[in-house]
């Protein structure tokens, strides 16, 4: 039987009697969820009577983008694992790989944003595989935040956003009873169920596949040459923000967008040429809000514009 607290205890300065293993790949707020529900709490009163310093905090913000250093270390305290194991947990492992810097106010290049209100998210930025969900332990994966992440690699299905049954988003920290953490909270629905899954095309799945390799990887060879990964994903991001803008693709779908913008990454030579040929893209679009050139675009921007004018 989960417990509802209505009395808090102070245990801000016990440890967990309790802390099942994080799994490969799991998000910290999935781990925090089931640390809680071993120790038969629900993980909001868990986490206000093990750090009553965030009250009503924790789960209100993003924990796996906001998770302060002091926070972990007090986690990695509780838990008995290493600091680094519980930021590895965290969406802020991605630095150095997908961005420089992981931002806890304002958006993050390909990392899809929950928001909360009122204790429940009102975004759809937790996406999830039905079918991974059936597996035990039952956890979420850290890639099911990235908004390329579309397609789950391991059952080559498209990975879905919200209950299939009545639309809500998905909020792991909410549910109504005693059937585990994987239901909406919504209506019940078991989150696990396959209900209507559709097999994700070979072109979907091998553009993931090549999005993750990068990203484990931190480089990617473009015309032969390493590119640092951060690079790649601040260039990609920049043409998606272009095909996106310009209706460059027939449907506005996230995988067409990422597909599309991909193509033109790997062969810039050929493709800002062809960008610019377009009425309303100029030679300030490629580059607006770009803080730092990367040197891989910026060298064949600058070559196609000194040649397009001779
Ligand atoms: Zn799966
Ligand atoms: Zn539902």
């Amino acid at each position: 039987m989960i417990s509802y607290i209505t009395r808090y205890t102070d245990l801000s300065s016990n440890r967990f009697l309790l802390h099942p293993p994080p799994m490969q790949n799991e998000l910290l707020s999935s781990w925090l969820i089931r640390v809680a529900l071993a120790h038969q709490t629900m993980p909001w009163s868990f986490m206000n009577m093990h750090f009553p310093e965030y009250k009503n905090i924790i789960f209100s913000r993003d924990v796996d983008i906001w998770a302060p250093d002091e926070f972990i270390e007090k986690l990695a305290w509780k838990s008995g694992l290493q600091a680094s194991d519980i930021l590895n947990l965290t969406l802020r492992s991605y630095e150095g790989y997908l961005l420089e810097r992981v931002r806890s106010n304002g958006q993050n290049f390909f990392i899809a944003p929950i928001i909360s209100r009122k204790r429940r998210n009102i975004g759809y930025g937790q996406k999830y595989c039905p079918i991974c969900l059936k597996e035990h332990p039952v956890y979420f994966k850290k890639e099911w935040r990235l908004t390329f992440y579309t397609v789950c690699l391991e059952h080559k299905v498209y990975m879905l956003n919200r209950c299939p049954n009545c639309e809500s988003s998905v909020t792991l920290y909410k549910f109504k009873h005693d059937k585990g953490f994987v239901q909406c909270y919504g209506c019940g629905w078991h989150l696990s169920q396959v209900g209507s899954l559709m097999t994700a095309s070979d072109e979907d799945i091998a553009r993931v596949s090549r999005l993750m390799k990068i990203l484990d990887d931190g480089y990617v060879l473009i015309g032969g040459k390493p590119v640092y990964s951060v690079a790649f994903f601040q260039v990609l991001h920049q043409i998606v923000k272009i095909v996106k803008h310009f209706d460059l693709v027939e449907f506005e779908e996230i995988d067409e967008i990422i597909g599309e913008a991909e193509k033109v990454v790997f062969n810039l030579d050929v493709w800002i040429g062809k960008l610019l040929e377009h009425p309303k893209i100029c030679p300030s679009h490629l580059m607006q809000d770009l803080k730092l050139v990367p040197y891989f675009y910026y060298s064949v921007l600058s070559y196609i514009l000194e040649n397009r004018f001779k």
